[in-house]
């Protein structure tokens, strides 16, 4: 299987986690909270392999071809191609300070926030700012697979990451910030490998607020005090 062309390009990994560096990703995050420190462990201590299962491979695949952006010879991807909501960059890393740690965050879809150009005189509203559909920038996000609904989107963590993530950026007020949550579902039949995409496209818009930010904040900083007492007894125990 070809490998996903910009695995190696990503500063960080997807699933980056560094004890020394201090560097924390929303994946691992996910994992330690989600899964637990079996799991987490697994992963970012003994460095096993990344295991997919058919759902996630389904997700790689539409990622890819949402990275290339290539005509598709299945139908239902070039629809999705087609009409899924597309972002000024199809990828995109953010590398963030947050006390004295380093998020990092890969988001599916990103309009960065305009600068406006024309202050002080005003003699034109013809600059970026004042002409973009999202001056303020926007956050996109894909999901194939599991059903979503509005109430999962507003509790979503990932996008409460983002939106930190872009507030420490670029310094814009989250709730100006608005995000795509876009899901695309998938039917799993008898004969097939894994679920494929049914071709509907469903839109969430949602945001996130200074206090979501600030509620992710305290709970990353509590995630990551967690995992690093964790991280030190394990290798103490293994010798490491
Ligand atoms: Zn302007």
């Amino acid at each position: 299987m070809e490998k996903r062309k910009n695995s190696q390009a990503h500063k960080y990994g997807p699933g980056s986690f560094d004890l020394e560096r201090k560097t924390f990703s929303w994946s691992a995050y996910n994992v330690w909270n989600s899964y637990g420190p079996v799991e987490f462990a697994k992963k970012y201590i003994y460095g096993g392999a990344d295991y997919m299962n058919p759902r996630m491979m389904t997700g790689r695949i539409v990622a890819d071809m949402l990275e290339s952006d290539r005509e598709q010879i299945d139908p239902t991807l070039e629809h999705l191609r087609t009409f899924l909501p597309h972002y000024e960059h199809q990828e995109y890393e953010i590398e963030a300070k947050f006390g004295e740690l380093t998020l990092v965050m890969h988001l599916d879809g990103f309009d960065e926030p305009k600068i406006c150009v024309c202050q002080p005189t005003r003699a034109t509203l013809g600059c970026a700012f004042h002409t973009s559909p999202a001056p303020y920038g926007k956050i996109g996000e894909y999901k194939t697979g599991v059903k979503w609904n509005e109430k999962m989107v507003a509790k979503h963590e990932q996008l409460d990451w983002y939106a930190l993530g872009v507030h420490l950026k670029f310094d814009v007020d989250p709730e100006k910030v608005p995000i795509v949550l876009t899901w695309m579902p998938t039917i799993w039949g008898m004969n097939d490998a894994m679920p494929r995409p049914t071709g509907e496209i469903v839109n969430f818009d949602t945001t996130r607020t200074l206090m979501d930010c600030i509620g992710i904040g305290k709970k990353i900083t509590k995630a990551w005090g967690e995992i690093e007492k964790y991280v030190r007894e394990e290798r103490n125990a293994i010798g490491l």
